[in-house]
């Protein structure tokens, strides 16, 4: 028998009537003559309602105990999936992360699976359950109990998916599959037969939230045949996840995204004299602190100084500032200036090797909208921009139409822009 992994995200199991009919979408798969293993995420906007509590208790709450918090969303999925399957006569056990053996790096909040344990899987499994695992959580060597990162659930499966060897990891979701961009802010966005695993890993790093980078890095990794589909709309194929070589390119752009998530740092006047740049980037590293676009320039504010901007997510600018803090004597800089009213638009594809012009087509369009350009990054087959936070959705609509990437249909969605994203 074949093993399946499914994943349902929060919309798909939102309510008790939406779990009734995730155990539906699962039996139909099991009665394929499948073995069938399910992820869920937690229920609607549980994990966004878990955050807002903790918040109300403190501004940083701790990393260990927050873990412990937005772990019970899942907890609640599994187990009312694990029910309506049994009360529809399916067998099927609940597991979450602990029981499973997810083991993950020791580190809160966005912590890396490093081993996933089958053995007790593959004892259900055989005694003919469905297993149904919680996604999001893992747990340390020591036992203590560590999330993946929001989103993180689209990773749990894939690497169980990874683990058991299974034909094909299913993510069951609120859209049709991957989009050219987000449909909810781009409504006539087309839907994608295919997209390499390459440009998906790239477009949700740049904030294509359908799925999540980490997901999508060990579907490549492991070659994992990966899905995008509807939870509601079982007759569509969706989007299948493929290498790169499979594919035919038309155009030089398949997507484009917006990230609204991260803030901008810029360590004013510092010595243009060698090792500066180490100094701060390997202190940020150890505390674990992710930048991703870096750019240094001679300011000449004052004779023979550079400042040095880079990006991170905005949860971590308290750590940043702190560490920057440290280090403020030792590599002489002036003063640290946040800028975090920014947004980062990307547009991704790998048609654009080897065709030139495709970065300059970009800066024309966002400089015919009267869009300044912050920073610059790119890669073989990405551009990013960063903008101000007030011209993302205008630089995002005139790119989709710029490479011509929209549709005739509207893209049917269901679920609601949060208050923090584009809108
Ligand atoms: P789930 O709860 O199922 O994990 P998510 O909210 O994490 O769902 O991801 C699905 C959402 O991702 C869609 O509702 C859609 O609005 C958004 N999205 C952003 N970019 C894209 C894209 N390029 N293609 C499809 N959906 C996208
Ligand atoms: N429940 C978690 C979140 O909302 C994980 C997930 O849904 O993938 O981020
Ligand atoms: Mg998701």
């Amino acid at each position: 028998m074949s093993i399946i992994v499914q994943k349902f995200g929060g919309t798909s199991v939102a309510d008790t009537e939406k779990i009734k009919h995730v155990a539906d979408v699962v039996m139909h798969e099991r009665n394929l003559g499948n073995d069938v293993v399910v992820v869920v995420s937690a229920m609607g906007h549980t994990t966004d309602h878990l955050v807002k509590l903790a918040k109300e208790i403190s501004d940083t709450p701790p990393s260990r105990e927050l873990d412990m918090l937005l772990s019970t969303g899942e907890g609640i999925s599994i187990a009312l999936l694990a029910m309506a399957l049994q009360t529809a006569g399916c067998n099927a056990v609940s597991m979450n992360a602990m029981q499973v053996g997810i083991i993950t790096e020791n580190i809160h909040n966005k912590a890396r699976i490093v081993d996933i344990k089958t053995d007790k899987l593959k004892k259900h499994l055989k005694e003919g359950k469905v297993v149904v695992v919680a996604g999001f959580q893992g747990v340390t060597e020591d036992g203590e109990i560590t999330t993946l990162g929001r989103g993180g659930s689209d990773t749990s499966a894939v690497a169980l998916a990874a683990a058991l060897e299974a034909e094909r990891c299913d993510i069951y979701t609120d859209v049709e599959g991957v989009y050219t961009t987000d449909p909810r802010i781009v409504p006539n966005a087309s839907r994608l037969e295919e997209v390499s695993y390459e440009e998906m890993l790239e477009l949700a790093r740049v904030g294509a939230n359908v799925l999540h980078p980490r997901a999508v890095e060990t579907a490549k990794q492991f070659k994992v045949p990966l899905r995008v589909r509807s939870s509601f709309k079982l007759e569509n194929k969706g989007t299948l996840i493929v290498g790169v070589d499979d594919m035919e390119l038309h155009k030089p752009v398949t997507g484009v995204a917006a990230d609204l998530t991260q803030l901008r740092i810029v360590v004013c006047d510092v010595p243009d004299t060698p090792g500066h740049a180490a100094k701060i980037f390997t202190k940020l590293s150890e505390a674990n602190i992710s930048v991703d676009m870096i750019i240094q320039s001679y300011a000449r504010k004052i004779e023979n100084t550079n400042d040095i901007a880079f990006t991170i997510d905005k949860g971590d600018l308290d750590k940043t500032l702190k560490t920057l803090d440290e280090l403020k004597s030792e590599i002489k800089a002036s003063r640290f200036q946040v800028d975090d009213n920014i947004a980062k638009v990307s547009i991704v594809g790998a048609g654009m090797i080897d065709r030139p012009g495709i970065a300059a087509s970009m800066f024309e369009t966002l400089a015919k909208l009267g869009i300044n350009i912050k920073m610059i990054s790119t890669s073989e087959i990405k551009v990013s921009c960063l903008v101000d936070e007030n011209d993302a959705k205008r630089a995002l609509v005139a790119l989709h139409e710029t490479y011509g990437l929209g549709c005739d249909e509207v893209a049917e969605v269901k679920g609601t822009l949060p208050e923090e994203e584009l809108n």
